[in-house]
């Protein structure tokens, strides 16, 4: 019977040892997150709920251990089955799966083959803590814009006001950051990009590391939002933030290139959390539509309804082929070239722009489908409405990614 899984995957990319940890994804999704995930919303600023599904789910299911590099103790899966989790995560709360992989995705900027080893092993052993979740936090976003900060080609740093000034052995950090995931008091690491000239170019641009327990460093609250509220979002303010010279990622250039792997990576994970959602949403219009009776048949036996139905799943198929196909792509440097550069920004923009737009148009389609009853709280629809909407507006929103697309396919110079 067609369900959940039925939707094309290559399997051949799959590494045979993937299999296991998404089931226990699944597992940890269907026993521990959805019975409770309307409770999210509730604890959107303790997070008393949600603090122990994610320990649950980075240290006792090893998520984050699986996620490290394995010259570091990890077991370095790859981008395919960081999708597949990142599916199984978002199927049940897209916050949690936010928050689980941006945590990671903070010290993606020093891992290999380009690791800076001082801070990995500096790292290592709070990440793979079994006892405690420590969290990373990727600092972009500052008070006067999002996208000028992620526009790495457009920009080169030069609107970036969080600055970094080398003081003898140690960087000196002031500025203000807002609405990263894992801020709003959760994050234990920031990854913060800095400029140490703003006139500079993509010299000036630096990647620092400043965990948020040093002098100087304090965050706000978090904020209120319309859902995700398995992340936690504010501010944080570096004043005169010290932390030694070895925590700056890489060095002049190299962390402007890591800075648009990041986005990169970013893209491609987005989407794949988009599916994830997808996912769901199939799942539970496939049964609202077996169940009910409009003019005497089930909804599905309409014409009209299977018009949309048939739009939602060409929306699934095609979003889970486009999104694979660039996971594979950066899965393989050794033939598609590495993943910090312009080429493949512009390449994964397109996957994050189309499958996040799938699912904006898929979570209307599948309300409409079910009425009041998609409207209502209990349905877990009106929950992903809210939720998901963020995905396309993150990392610069819609625009951002159509001008790295233009920029690199028609070698466009002037934004
Ligand atoms: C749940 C959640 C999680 C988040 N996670 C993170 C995180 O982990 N790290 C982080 O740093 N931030 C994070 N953010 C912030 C988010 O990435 C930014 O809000 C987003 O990138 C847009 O920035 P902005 O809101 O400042 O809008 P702006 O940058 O001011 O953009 C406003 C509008 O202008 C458009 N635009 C942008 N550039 C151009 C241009 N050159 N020409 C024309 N139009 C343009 C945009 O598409 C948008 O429509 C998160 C936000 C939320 C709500």
């Amino acid at each position: 019977m067609p369900g959940v899984d039925s939707f094309s995957l290559p399997r051949e990319w799959v590494p045979d040892e993937a299999w296991d940890l998404v089931e226990a994804v699944r597992g940890w999704a269907d026993r521990e997150v959805i019975p409770v995930r309307q409770q999210i919303d509730e604890d959107w600023e303790a997070h008393e709920l949600v603090k122990p599904l994610l320990k649950s789910l980075c240290c006792d299911l090893g998520y984050q251990q699986a996620c490290w590099p394995e010259q570091y103790g990890g077991l370095g899966i790859d981008g395919v089955t960081s999708c597949l989790l990142l599916e199984e995560m978002s199927r049940a709360d897209s916050g949690l799966a936010t928050a689980a992989s941006c945590s990671i995705w903070a010290m993606s900027a020093v891992f290999p083959p380009e690791d800076n080893p001082h801070i990995m092993e500096h790292f290592t052993p709070k990440f793979l803590d079994k006892e405690r979740w420590y969290v990373g936090c990727v600092a972009l976003t500052e008070p006067h814009s999002g996208s000028d900060i992620e526009n790495v080609d457009g920009t080169h740093g030069r609107f970036i006001r969080t600055r970094a000034t080398l003081d003898g052995d140690e960087w000196v950090v002031n500025g203000h950051k807002l609405w990263p995931t894992n801020s709003g008091g959760v994050g234990d690491v920031f990854c913060t990009l800095c400029t140490t000239d703003p006139n500079a170019g993509d010299d000036g641009v630096a990647i620092i590391y400043v965990p948020a327990d040093t002098p100087g460093v304090t965050q706000s609250k978090p904020y209120r939002k319309a859902g995700m509220n398995g992340d936690a979002n504010g501010d944080i303010w570096f004043e005169n933030a010290r932390v030694p010279v070895e925590f700056r990622a890489h060095g002049p250039g190299k962390d402007a290139a890591r800075a648009r792997a990041m986005v990169t990576s970013g893209n491609v994970g987005t989407a794949a959390q988009s599916i994830g959602v997808m996912k769901n949403l199939y799942e539970l219009v496939k049964d609202w539509c077996d169940t009910r009776i409009v003019a005497g048949k089930p909804l599905k036996e309409h014409s009209i309804t299977a018009a949309t139905l048939a739009d939602i799943v060409t929306s699934i198929e095609v979003s889970r082929a486009e999104t694979y196909l660039k996971a594979r792509m950066l899965d393989r440097p050794d033939v598609y070239g590495r993943r910090d550069t312009p080429e493949m920004l512009a390449r994964t923009r397109v996957t994050k722009l189309f499958v996040s737009d799938q699912l904006t148009k898929v979570v209307n389609q599948v309300m409409d489908l079910m009425g009041s009853y998609g409207y209502a709280r209990e349905s877990d629809v009106e929950k992903h409405w809210r939720d998901s909407k963020i995905m396309s507006l993150w990392m610069g929103g819609r625009a951002l990614p159509q001008l790295d697309i233009a920029r690199w396919f028609f070698e466009a110079t002037e934004y």
